[in-house]
């Protein structure tokens, strides 16, 4: 059995050298052209590991890079997914250059998630060095609009997970290096309320206040939440009115809801799209639903976990599992009750946040982890 660990130990300057070459391509979710040259490095690494690669141009968003190493057998084989974009907005750099400390990097996009395409490319490359490939296809792909609910992407995700027997999502791992074996479902709303403006000392009577109107809305909707379930309903945005002395002819606001079950997202979206106004003459307008599906720890999953644990043990790692808010693509691929595995990627904290950071360390022994998954699958 290789060694890798030692083999991605000594390799751990070229995977920081590589992280810090990712991060300082910038690549917010909305600027087409930086996510295109984040895809471009990503190709040219890819290439330089031998890889077949497909580009798929994005419309709004930018390409999505699909890596494939066939091997020598047909037949389904496994999907790494990643992201290239990141919430971090052009400019993010110059304000917080890349910073090594105590072990640790700290830059935008670095923890969620560039550092999981080093260890994809990382893994590649080491099952190669030690004649590991495995015989079935490896397919590594890179979207470029994942946080943003991968509208654009979900069709290539859900096309590559059907052909493939084992899904592994290399988003961050929860502190710690544990899994992710539990996602929430995500989904929002849109919902503007048209009333009647009228002055508000003239002609009170006469208007029909939106902002009243969507008073009674947002109680609705906030009460929709059942934590017993795991349901959330938060009305995060409320827009509406012009000055104190006019009745508001509009009000709009923007709600995001979590779902650990499937039958919740019914009831949610049902009880949503039954809203009626409560007051005469008010208009309500409802866009949105279900984004992404909860990801479940079924029955399917915990197989999925045990096994990846029992390869991770062989060689040395002590594999932990646990659920989280966020959603991510594995949502996607889980649903579509293909094995999957999320959590993959770079040990640290901080996603979404000034204090992003990858414990540099967690590059290797994540490494390791995937050349271990992708070999003995
Ligand atoms: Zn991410």
């Amino acid at each position: 059995m290789p060694d890798f660990k030692a083999y991605f130990s000594a390799r751990l300057d070229n995977a920081t050298t590589l992280l810090q070459d990712f991060v300082e391509i910038e690549s917010p979710s909305h600027d087409k052209t930086a996510v295109n040259r984040m895809a471009q490095r990503v190709v040219q690494e890819a290439l330089a590991r031998g890889a077949n690669i497909e580009r798929k141009p994005g419309s709004e968003f930018g390409d999505q890079v699909i890596a494939r190493w066939p091997g020598a057998k047909t037949g389904q084989g496994i999907l790494m997914l990643c992201h290239m974009d990141t919430v971090w907005p052009l400019g993010t750099l110059a304000e917080r250059p890349v910073r090594i400390q105590d072990g640790r990097m700290y830059a935008p996009g670095a923890y969620d998630m560039k550092a999981g395409i080093v260890i994809c490319l990382e893994a590649v490359l080491g099952l190669q060095a030690l004649d590991r490939m495995p015989a079935s296809p490896i397919t590594l792909l890179c979207t470029a609009d994942e946080e943003t609910g991968s509208l654009e992407s979900r069709a290539t995700i859900e096309a590559l997970a059907a052909e493939s027997r084992l899904v592994l999502c290399m988003e961050p791992a929860l502190p710690g290096g544990v899994l992710k074996t539990a996602r929430k479902g995500v989904g929002g709303f849109d919902i503007h309320i048209y009333g009647r403006a009228a002055h508000a000392g003239a002609d009170h009577q006469k208007g029909i206040n939106a902002i009243e109107e969507m008073a009674h809305q947002v109680l609705a909707l906030q009460k929709l939440t059942r934590y017993d379930s795991g349901t959330t309903v938060n009305v995060g945005v409320i827009k509406g009115g012009s000055a104190s002395n006019v009745v508001p002819a509009e009000c709009h606001i923007e709600v995001d809801f979590r779902v650990s079950q499937m039958d919740e997202v019914e009831r949610v979206t049902t009880a949503v799209h039954e809203l009626k106004p409560h007051l005469d003459g008010a208009r309500i307008e409802i866009e949105g639903g279900l984004n992404r599906p909860p990801m479940v720890r079924d029955a399917l999953m915990e197989r999925t976990f045990r096994h990846a644990a029992e390869i991770a043990h062989r060689h040395g790692f002590d594999l932990q599992e646990a659920s989280t808010g966020g959603a991510s693509d594995a949502n996607f691929t889980a649903a579509m009750h293909i094995p999957t595995l999320d959590g993959l990627g770079a040990d640290g904290d901080g996603g979404h946040a000034i204090t992003e950071h990858v414990i540099l360390a967690s590059l290797p022994a994540r490494a390791a982890l995937l050349a271990a998954l992708l070999s003995e699958w």
